[in-house]
């Protein structure tokens, strides 16, 4: 049986229509498309999403939905609580909306920590235990997994490394907060920094182009200190790095591990952690959102 994983993230909707057979993962149609940007086409565009996977699925059944949200969850996983980066799903009850109007069983959880997931399950990750997963984007996200398990913490919101707080009174953050690790390693720190769009940097920088490198090259070193204090706190196996600027690999990674090698306290942890470029690229939390509705996964 199939199950379908939506991944709603701050710029684009991502989709995927998968399978667990004989503990093996079977990806059978993948896509994304600009999120719409009113509640109403969002909740269209959702509805057509789910149409498309039915129709793709064919004869075999659909199990539900899972759903990746950017934001922390209320605790009985019913709605988001802040969502600075999709403000058109703030405080929707999704999954009654689903159950409701399109016959689905729903389940919802924050989009890195499902990232997080399909990369220890399945991805760069597989075979560890501990797993940091850091997904770099419009914000910054991340989750913690331990044993093939997600660690949600008392609330829900466990791994908000986005809004740890990096500079003391800094820049405001788009929650509100200020010097937060998000405003520092996102989409809009590249544009501030170097000037453009981080996807055209990101081939500027390939090109050769000093000043796109150096905005790499800090932006990164940013990344470095973010993890490093995740790691000195939860002392996790390896770290896996995603998302849509995540994807820029050595780019970013680095200068990252750069940092860490002087912000690490343990000399033993400096020399064992890993940080690895995310295995299933942009569609990592849309897998990992899949991936609640298979048994043996869910938790
Ligand atoms: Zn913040």
């Amino acid at each position: 049986m199939f199950s379908f994983g939506v991944d709603i993230g701050g710029t684009n909707m991502r989709c995927v229509l998968v399978a667990v057979r004989r503990g093996r993962l079977s990806l059978r149609a993948a896509w994304r498309f600009p999120i719409p940007k009113t509640r109403a086409a969002f909740l269209e565009a959702l509805s057509n999403s789910a149409f498309r996977a039915r129709t793709i699925a064919g004869r075999e059944k659909i199990r539900g939905i899972g759903i990746g949200v950017p934001g922390p969850l209320a605790s009985d996983r019913t709605r988001v609580l802040v969502t600075p980066n999709a403000p058109q799903i703030n405080r929707i009850a999704l999954p009654a909306w689903i159950h409701r109007h399109l016959r689905m069983r729903a389940v919802m959880e924050n989009d890195a920590d499902l990232f997080t997931l399909a990369e220890a399950r399945f991805g760069a990750a597989r075979r560890f235990s501990r797993v940091l997963g850091v997904t770099v984007g419009t914000g910054l996200g991340a989750g913690l997994v331990e044993g093939g398990h997600m660690v949600r913490g008392a609330h829900g919101a466990a791994g908000e490394m986005g809004h740890m707080v990096l500079v003391a009174n800094g820049r405001r953050c788009s929650c509100g907060g200020r010097g937060h690790l998000e405003e520092y390693v996102s989409h809009r720190a590249f544009v501030r920094e170097g000037g453009a769009d981080p996807k055209d940097l990101m081939r500027r920088a390939r090109r050769g182009e000093r000043r796109a490198k150096a905005t790499f090259d800090s932006i990164g070193a940013f990344l470095g200190l973010g993890i490093s204090s995740a790691v000195n706190f939860w002392d996790p196996d390896i770290v896996v790095v995603g998302g849509g600027i995540g994807n820029a690999g050595n780019l970013l990674l680095i200068p990252a591990r750069n940092a860490m090698r002087r912000e690490i306290i343990s000399p033993v942890v400096r020399r064992a952690i890993r940080v690895k470029h995310a295995k299933f690229g942009r569609f990592g939390g849309a897998i990992g959102a899949a991936l609640l509705l298979q048994p043996n996964y869910s938790r």
